[in-house]
């Protein structure tokens, strides 16, 4: 079996968000789907660990922010790699309270829809969650990120369509500088590609990153650091 196959598979990119009582999560996710017209039903796969999991589990509601082609990496690392359990990943984000109770994030969002759970397929690791649509809006006409796109612009490729992300440039001579793998969340940095968003030049060696430079997806230091196989 090649396994490689699933990779064939195309999916969004989205921050599924809930609540508990007074506190709000939310999480990347790209397991998700509508799965009928009348009336509009999604699903959604959560993994169990996730605070998550936990506050749809009890609540019965969730919300779906779709993110923008243009969604930083930094954003999504926000979303995707910290755990709500430490700390309150709605501090510095804009959101508000939708009609299911729920927070829907704004920031880098193209749309929502809020969602009413009425039933849960425990599928081992993971819960799908099948709800009603009960609210949806359309923020901007922008693209929406596809999980395909996001994992090139992430290990350090450089699709045709990553405008957003890197400017036309001529190719910058990296001859002999190592790409280095973030070994908390994957991240590849690449000397071709540096790190725009924080100011890094393509053409920049690993070495040469300032001391205060952090992973652009999970936010960790260089220490943490590999050089690639
Ligand atoms: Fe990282």
């Amino acid at each position: 079996m090649d396994e490689r196959a699933l990779y064939k598979i195309g999916y969004g990119l989205y921050v599924v968000s809930s609540v508990d009582g007074e506190r709000f999560n939310g999480q990347i996710a790209n397991a998700l789907v509508q799965v009928t017209a009348d009336p509009i039903e999604v699903a959604v796969s959560i993994n169990k660990q996730n605070l998550t999991h936990e506050f749809i589990s009890k609540s019965r509601v969730f919300t779906v922010s779709v993110l923008s082609i243009d969604t930083p990496l930094s954003f999504v690392g926000h979303f995707g790699f910290r755990s709500g359990r430490e700390l309150d990943k709605f501090e510095e984000v804009e959101y508000k309270t939708g009609a299911t109770g729920a927070p829907v994030v704004l920031d880098n969002a193209v749309a929502y829809f809020e969602v009413e759970v009425f039933d849960g397929l425990d599928v081992g690791t993971h819960t799908i969650f099948v709800g009603n649509v009960v609210e949806a809006e359309v923020l901007s006409d922008g693209e929406p990120m596809t999980y395909a796109y996001y994992h090139a612009v992430k290990r350090g490729k450089t699709p045709r369509t990553a405008a957003t992300y890197i400017e036309e440039k001529e190719p910058v001579e990296v001859e002999g500088m190592d790409r280095y793998v973030c070994t908390v969340c994957g991240y590849v940095y690449d000397p071709a590609v540096g790190d725009p968003e924080s100011g890094i030049e393509p053409g920049t060696a690993f070495e040469d990153l300032p001391d205060d430079w952090v992973c652009p997806v999970c936010g960790s230091g260089k220490d943490v650091f590999e050089k690639e196989e």
